[in-house]
């Protein structure tokens, strides 16, 4: 057999052509879509098509009938249980709102939308009925599992007595299909009989019980072509006494609810809503109304039949002699309902006569109604998803086509819009994206940890973040801003669930940010740090690793101004270029270089061995020769060990030290210690004019 996936259909009903277009645009690849101007056409299409459709999308404000017409006539015909709707509305007032929810509606959607998140609450609302109709699937196979071997039994029982009065085997289940027929309509009609959809089945099925009486009665008399004698009739009279009496004697089953019924129907389908019946003369709703119905049935079917003494009548003389009363008086309520019916039922006795399988229909509205119970539950939960929804819609709403996520903590799933997806060529779901190696090139690792933290850390109240770094684009790393919102449970204990967010292109604005910024840390004509910006950092460093054992090392060219006097101040910046260059080149990444001012740098580094070989190595990796200039440096060394950790002190120390061997000759390292001071406090104002260093 050939399987071919049909499309499901969605009806949307809107009388602006122009908004079907745009739906129609977004939906036609995937969906069956049937359009229609108002509410009166829309019945029209349900009325026909009825649970094939997977969804309607609805307009409220719509000539000949409006959309809360439509949700009205639903709930009239129970279709509001079948076919999931979503409003579509410029209308955002919670009136309206509250009032779609209130008739049944399952997602309300305020115009101007946002194209994916529509076409994703379409998905879901349809993903989500068919699951509950699954579901309701699932529980009618049980019963119906359940009923059909009772069922089974039931018709054997009743074909014996069928049998041994020579009927057809029909009987018994035309009364059955009637007797549920006149049920259902009575339940539309009233509920003062108390009756549920899970009685009918009970009832129903009761209702081929009702002649087991006749097993007493003796076959002569069961088959007599003729008229009964009165003796005759009355021995007859007596199944259905007999048949409640069989009943009440079984010992084991008397208290169930299909064996309690089978009794009343026994012993009653004989009385008459006048007291005209047998055996005991019950009148009105003393009669119990399985009773009645089954009554009613019975003789409607054994008017249309051909029997050993009569011949079979037509429907519509069979309906009219019951309705004019010649087989005795019925409740008129359930005259009512065999009027409402009369139609239907010649074409549903035969269609639904086929054994046991026409209970499939009536076992699904009992599963329905025993699952009512836990709707109701669900509905709750439902508001809750709704609301969620909304949350994230308004949230959405707000961005154009940027890269839009949502991140769901548990399970751990990240899930892209398509355009997302294919932007970052990578899935549109991510389960795990923690270990995804797609999302370590994307962002790194470290990022997505950070937001992740970021996320955590948020309350209901305070549920954004933001987040910059760099995103591989397919290979060309671009600086971007992560805008996420995070989503936290309705109910306590408050739980972070997750999160949507959107990724916004900030490249350029941070390269723009980035050059201001080196150039507000940066020496411009070195590329080395400022002074300042290096004290920032080298105060920030000891700060965070009070432990840690740090060097500050201050050097200035030797007799630079020669370099200037004799080849130009052009010259002097090249020397002082290069001399950055070999410092940069002589030190560790982690290190701190810095042009303190004119021709006099500073380095910070932290050592964990012996540090007067390093300095020795800096030292002379600095010293040597650019051009004909011969670069020769003083240097003075300050230890956090001797000093402390403090900047000023440190800075002072180490100049304190490059100050002694200025003054000791040049072209060597000193490391600082407190003698310096003593040696210095005595210089003389001659040699400070002498320019001492
Ligand atoms: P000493 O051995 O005592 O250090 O003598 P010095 O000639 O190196 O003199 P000092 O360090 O006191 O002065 C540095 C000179 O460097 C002063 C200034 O003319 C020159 N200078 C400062 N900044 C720049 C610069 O950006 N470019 C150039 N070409 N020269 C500079
Ligand atoms: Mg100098």
């Amino acid at each position: 057999m050939i399987h071919i996936k049909r499309k499901q259909k969605i009806l949307i009903a809107d009388d602006s052509e122009m908004n079907r277009s745009i739906l129609v645009d977004m939906l036609e690849d995937e969906y069956e879509i049937m359009e229609v101007e108002n509410g009166v056409e829309a019945v029209a299409v349900m009325e026909k098509y009825g649970v094939d459709l997977s969804l309607l999308l609805l307009d409220i404000v719509m000539p000949e009938m409006d959309g809360f017409g439509v949700l009205g006539v639903m709930n009239e015909h129970r279709w509001i249980d079948d076919i999931p709707v979503i409003m579509i509305s410029a209308e955002s007032s919670p009136a309206f709102i509250d009032k779609a929810y209130g008739m049944g509606a399952t997602d309300f959607i305020v115009r101007p939308f946002n194209e994916s998140v529509v076409r994703r609450r379409v998905v879901n609302t349809i993903l989500l009925y068919a699951k509950q109709k699954k579901l309701m699937g699932m529980v009618a196979d049980q019963i119906y599992e359940k009923e059909q071997s009772s069922n089974m039994m039931i018709d054997i029982l009743s074909h014996i007595v069928e049998f041994r009065n020579g009927e057809s085997g029909l009987h018994v289940r035309h009364v059955h299909v009637l007797t549920e027929m006149l049920l259902e309509r009575l339940i539309q009609k009233t509920d003062q009989y108390g009756i549920t959809h899970t009685d009918i089945p009970v009832i129903s099925m009761a209702s081929a019980l009702h002649d087991i009486g006749k097993i007493a009665i003796d076959e002569k008399i069961l088959n007599k072509p003729g008229r009964f004698t009165e003796e005759e009739f009355a021995i007859m009279k007596t199944h259905s006494a007999i048949g409640a009496d069989i009943l009440k004697d079984l010992p084991l089953y008397r208290d169930e609810p299909l064996v309690k019924c089978a009794y009343e129907i026994c012993r009653w389908h004989h009385e008459r809503y006048d007291g005209r019946g047998y055996p005991d003369g019950l009148k009105g709703d003393e009669i119990p109304i399985s009773a009645q119905i089954v009554a009613l049935s019975d003789v409607y079917d054994a008017l249309t039949s051909e029997r050993c003494y009569k011949k079979a009548l037509a429907h519509e003389e069979a309906i009219q002699m019951i309705l004019d009363g010649k087989c005795g008086i019925f409740n008129p309520t359930v005259l009512e309902c065999l009027t409402d019916i009369a139609d239907r039922i010649p074409g549903e006795l035969e269609e639904r006569s086929t054994p046991s399988l026409n209970n499939r229909r009536k076992i699904y509205n009992v599963a329905q109604e025993m699952l009512r119970h836990e709707e109701l539950t669900a509905s709750e939960r439902t508001l809750q998803l709704l609301e969620k929804e909304r949350e994230k819609y308004s949230f959405f709403a707000a961005m154009s086509k940027e890269i839009q996520f949502e991140y769901n903590v548990s399970p751990s799933i990240l899930t892209l819009t398509p355009w997302s997806a294919n932007k970052l060529s990578t899935n549109e779901i991510i389960a795990d994206p923690r270990k995804n190696f797609n999302v370590w090139e994307i962002l790194g690792l470290d990022n997505w940890e950070k937001m992740s933290e970021k996320l955590r850390a948020t309350s209901r109240e305070n549920p954004v973040i933001t987040h910059d770094c760099k995103i591989n684009y397919q290979g060309e790393e671009r600086w971007s801003r992560i805008i996420a919102h995070a989503t936290w449970s309705s109910e306590e204990p408050y739980e972070y669930q997750g999160a949507i967010g959107k990724v916004i292109d900030i490249h350029d604005t941070r390269l723009r940010l980035d050059v201001l910024e080196q150039l507000a840390t940066h020496d411009r004509m070195t590329g080395l740090l400022n002074h300042a910006s290096a004290k920032e950092q080298i105060t920030g460093r000891m700060s965070r690793h009070p432990d840690g054992t740090f060097a500050l090392v201050i050097f200035d060219l030797d007799h630079f101004k020669m370099a200037n006097d004799t080849y130009g101040h052009i010259f002097g910046d090249q020397v002082l270029q290069h001399t950055a260059e070999m410092l940069k080149q002589s030190i560790r990444g982690a290190d701190i270089a810095a042009r303190v001012g004119g021709d006099e740098f500073l380095l910070f580094l932290e050592y964990n061995q012996e540090l007067d070989p390093i300095i020795e190595r800096i030292f002379h990796s600095l010293a040597g020769r650019y051009e004909d200039f011969d670069i020769s440096i003083s240097m003075g060394v300050a230890m956090t060990e001797t000093v402390g950790m403090d900047y000023e002190t440190l800075f002072h120390c180490a100049d304190q030290a490059l100050y002694t061997v200025k003054r000791s000759g040049r072209g060597h390292y000193r490391f600082y210690d407190d003698s310096m001071d003593k040696m210095l406090s005595v210089i003389s104002p001659i040699d400070e004019l002498d320019g001492g260093k």
